[in-house]
Parts: C-alpha cells; structure tokens; sequence
C-alpha cells in the first residue's frame, strides 16, 4: 500500500494562508466558514503544526459563540491561551485575547473584555495582515463604547479611518454599525443618526443590501429622536419577503420585528403593531430567544394599553416583571457557570503545580528536598552525558551540630540551618554552566550539585563555601557560637557513566574521611 506524501513546508504555507483568510473573514457571518475551519485544523493537526491548529480551533470557537455557546467559546479561548503563552506564540495569544473580548463582552464583565481587547492589539506586529488590526481594534472600541468611555468614538474615527484607506467596504459598514448602536444606547440620537445615514450612504454607493440588523440601528436612532415615520420607512426594506430570513442572526429578525411594532404602535397603528409582534413572538418560541420574549411581553403590555384594554394590559405587564426577575437571575446563573468553567481550570492548575512545588522543597530552609533529589538528579546526569558536561556533587554536613542545639537551643540550630542554607544557595548559582542546585538530604546535612568546568574548580567552590560559613558572624545569633562544615565531593568526570548511587557514596566515603582527617575540610576523587 503507497504511503501518503510526508507534509512539506508548502503544505504549511499553504495552510497559513488558508488561515490569515478565515481568521479575516470570520468577522462576518459567511456561509461554509465552519467546514472550511474544520478542514484546516483537520489538515494541521496532521502536519504536526500545532499553531496553525489552534488558530482553526479558535475561529470555530467563534462560531461556537455567534450560535450561543459562549461558555464554551470562553472555555476553548483559554485553553488556547494557556498554550500560546507557554509556546510565546505571539499570534495565537493575540487571536485567543480578541476571543476572549468578545466573550466576556457577551458575559456583562466589561472591563475585563476590555482588557483583552487592549491586549489583543498589542500583541499583533507589522507581520499581521492588517486588517486583523482593524478587527482588534473595533472590538477595543466597542468594549470601551459600551462601557460609555469617550475615548470610544476617537478610536472609532481611527479604525473606521483605516478600513477606508484599504476600501475595506464590509469593514467600514461594520464600524459604522457599531459606533451607531453604541451612541443609541448612550443616548446620542443625533450622533447615531448621523453614523447611521453615512452607513445607509456608504451601502448604497456599494449596491450592498442592509440586513435587518442594521436597518434595526438606524430604526433605533431615527425612534430616539421621535421620527416616527422615518423610521418605519428605515425598516421597510426589512419586511419584503425573505429579508427577515437573510438575516445572518437569528436573533436580529425578532429585535427587528419588535422596533417596528414599536414604531407602529407609536404611529397608532395598533393592528399593524399586534400582526408583526405576533411574528416577534412565533420567533422567539421558535428559536429559544428568552431575552427578546420578554421585551415583547412589554410590547404586549404597551399595546393592549394603546387599544384601551387596560386588564390584559396590566396582567401582561405582571407577566412582564416576572419573566424578567426570572431572565435577570437565570442570566446571572449563567455568566457565573460559564465565568467558573474558565477561570477555575486555570485556578486549579496553578494550586496543583504550587503544591507540586512545595512537595519537593523542605519546608525549614526552603531547600529542594531528597525527593527532588531522586526525581531530577538523574536526568541531569543523563543530559550531562549528551552535554558532555561534568556534574560535581557534594555532600555537606555540619560539625558537631549536635552541641549547638544541646549548648544554645533548638530554635538557634535552626536559625543556623536556614544561614547555612542561604550560603548553599550562592554556592549552587556559582557553576559554571547552569542546572546546579542545593538541597537538604536531612537533618544537618547537604546536597550541592554544580554543573560544568572541571573538578579543581568544584573544589575550589566547595572550599570557599567551607569558608564563608567558618567566617559568618555566628556569635551575632548566639554568643559564643562558632561552625564549621565538612565536604566530600565526587564528580562524573573521567568519561566513564556514573550512575547516581556510585556517585552518592563517593561523595559519602570522601565526606567520612573529611570527618575523621580533623573535620572543617573538603575531600574529593583528587583527595
Ligand atoms: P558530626 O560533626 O560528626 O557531624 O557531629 P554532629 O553533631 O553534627 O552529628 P550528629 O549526626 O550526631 O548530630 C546531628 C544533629 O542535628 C542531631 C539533631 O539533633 C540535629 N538536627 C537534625 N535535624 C535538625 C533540625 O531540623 N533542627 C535542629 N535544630 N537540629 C536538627
Ligand atoms: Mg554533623
Ligand atoms: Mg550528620
């Protein structure tokens, strides 16, 4: 059976290029993006190219959360995140950033999309294609608009001002769009309206239909300003057939339907009113909209007022008040669970690997312990044998120790553990190539591993150790105290493989003979 061709480069370049392409039109809801998107992280995982992988898993994420599953959205962002941060894949950490806006945008916290955002523009550099600049940065405006930071439309004007010069047209519109929506919500009829009426222009100049969401917009602003019957002329567009369902979101057919019962109600024409809040209603059941279902109950309530049956009207509006406690705190539940299932895996993971830490450290001196010892002293003995680096270790204990917790206190001898330990610490960053480290075997008793350079220099280092605790001012601890320490150094140089234990009881013999030669000395192989 042939074997398939091995992944060439091209095979990648290609596959990046796909991807620039996806990631620039997933701004926009476009048909077949999701089996596109598949496709690429299919053909990514299978080239080995884990980047390019988690760039299609974060444009289907997207996708995931455009069709309401934000949680999971936010789930797959941070998962992603936590992996471009440990690679220092500058682009996927920036993609997974604008995710994230959007996310917690949709979730109510604000200020941390923001944050986000704000990173998600840092992070992209001049090797990006620019329009993911513009991307990044109109969802940073949005996130500050709909805080009601001014700062906003100074960033609108810059993004919308880039979009111009590359004639991005889709682009342009989209900001449009949003800087409108922002200024309605804020109050700003007029400043929408104008946004909105450059956005109608600008459409028009390029022959491309205004789906209902955006018509709604306009509605909005021209409602705002009590324009009544522009603003049903605004939404005509939307009510010939088949526009509602060209939507490219499902929710934006029923808000539409509701600003224009609205708007017709408001005109007094109740019955127009009733048929298309009847429509709003049929949607909202259909496809599960709960939040717009019970603006409409408001609607409901408004309208039968407007016909003058003040019963229905006032119990609809009882409906109303329940339905949107019941909405406000089953919303509440859910940003809650879907903030938890982002954060605590992190939370979980960082207090895990904190643990890990603090189980191969002895808790007196903050020195690794034994179980460090026997967990990376050999690996490090098997990397020095590809380095042909050479690996000294030391054992070191305290003389007579017993005498000065027997003459002073326990408490002092502890005190001399942790000084000694410091010392130890200098010691080990004094290597000539890194990965050395001290550690506490036990007791009064020491581990020093040094990497690199030759014996006479670990010696030497093991010696000026010798020194610098025979001369610590010790009688500032205690008065009288004096302490010395003992060594016996063992070392892998010679070519031959060392294994760990022989290693360990050589340095273990030398040690003995430092002790019964007199003590305060070093012993090593050189004797
Ligand atoms: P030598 O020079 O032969 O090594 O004599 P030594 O007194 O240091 O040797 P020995 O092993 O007999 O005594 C070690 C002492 O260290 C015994 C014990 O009380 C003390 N020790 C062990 N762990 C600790 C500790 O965590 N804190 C304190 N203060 N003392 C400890
Ligand atoms: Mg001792
Ligand atoms: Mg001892």
């Amino acid at each position: 059976m042939p074997r398939p061709d091995p992944a060439t480069p091209e095979d990648a370049v290609e596959l990046a290029a796909a991807l620039d392409e996806l990631e620039a039109l997933s701004r926009f809801d476009v048909d077949g993006i999701g089996d596109r998107a598949q496709q690429a992280e299919d053909a990514a995982r299978a080239l080995g190219a884990p980047e390019l992988e988690l760039r299609a898993r974060l444009v289907l994420a997207d996708l995931a959360r455009r069709r309401g599953d934000v949680a999971e959205a936010g789930r797959i962002a941070r998962q992603v995140q936590r992996w471009a941060t440990d690679a220092d894949a500058r682009h996927v950490l920036s993609r997974s950033h604008f995710l994230l806006a959007a996310v917690l945008q949709e979730l109510g916290d604000l200020s941390l999309a923001l944050e986000h955002a704000v990173q998600s523009v840092h992070l992209l550099g001049d090797e990006d294609p620019p329009v993911l600049r513009i991307d990044h940065l109109a969802r940073m405006a949005d996130c500050q608009g709909l805080q009601g930071d001014e700062g906003a439309r100074e960033r609108y004007a810059e993004v919308l001002g880039l979009a111009e010069q590359l004639g991005d047209v889709d682009r342009q519109l989209l900001i449009l769009n949003n800087w409108a929506y922002v200024e309605t919500i804020a109050g700003r009829y007029e400043r929408a309206l104008g946004l909105s009426t450059q956005l109608q222009a600008l459409a028009e100049r390029h022959g491309v239909p205004l789906h209902v969401g955006r018509l709604d917009t306009i509605a909005r602003a021209l409602l705002g300003l009590g324009r009544l019957e522009e603003a049903e002329h605004a939404l005509a567009p939307g009510t010939e057939s088949g526009a509602l369902d060209a939507s490219p979101d499902g929710d934006a057919g029923a808000d539409f339907l509701l600003t224009l019962a609205e708007v017709r109600r408001r005109r007094g024409h109740v019955a127009g009113a009733q048929e298309v809040l009847d429509e709003c209603v049929r949607r909202c059941e259909q496809h599960g909209l709960t939040a717009i279902r019970v603006r409409a109950r408001r609607e409901q309530a408004e309208l039968h007022a407007a016909g003058a049956d003040y019963k229905a009207a006032f119990e609809e509006h009882q409906l109303y008040s329940q339905a949107a406690l019941d909405l406000q705190s089953a919303q509440r539940d859910a940003r809650a669970r879907a903030l938890q299932a982002m954060y605590e895996a992190t939370e979980a993971r960082r207090q895990s690997r904190r643990y890990r830490e603090l189980s191969l450290r002895d808790p007196l001196t903050g020195l690794y312990n034994r179980r460090f010892v026997d967990d990376q002293l050999p690996q490090l003995l098997d990397r020095a044998i590809t380095t042909t680096e050479i690996v000294s270790v030391a054992l070191v204990d305290l003389d007579h120790f017993k005498r000065v917790n027997d003459t002073w206190s326990h408490d002092v001898g502890d005190q001399v553990l942790r000084a000694v330990a410091a010392e130890l610490e200098v010691a080990a960053s004094g290597g000539a190539a890194p990965g050395g480290f001290a550690a506490r075997m036990g007791g009064e008793e020491f581990l020093l591993v040094l990497v690199g350079g030759d014996l006479p220099r670990a010696v030497r280092q093991l010696d000026d150790l010798r020194r610098a605790v025979a001369a610590h001012p010790w009688a500032e601890l205690a008065d009288g105290l004096t302490l010395t320490l003992s060594a016996g150094v063992a070392t892998t140089a010679g070519g031959a493989w060392t294994a760990l234990a022989d290693l360990l009881s050589r340095a273990d013999e030398h040690l003995y003979e430092a002790k019964t030669r007199g003590r305060d000395r070093v012993v090593s192989d050189l004797g």
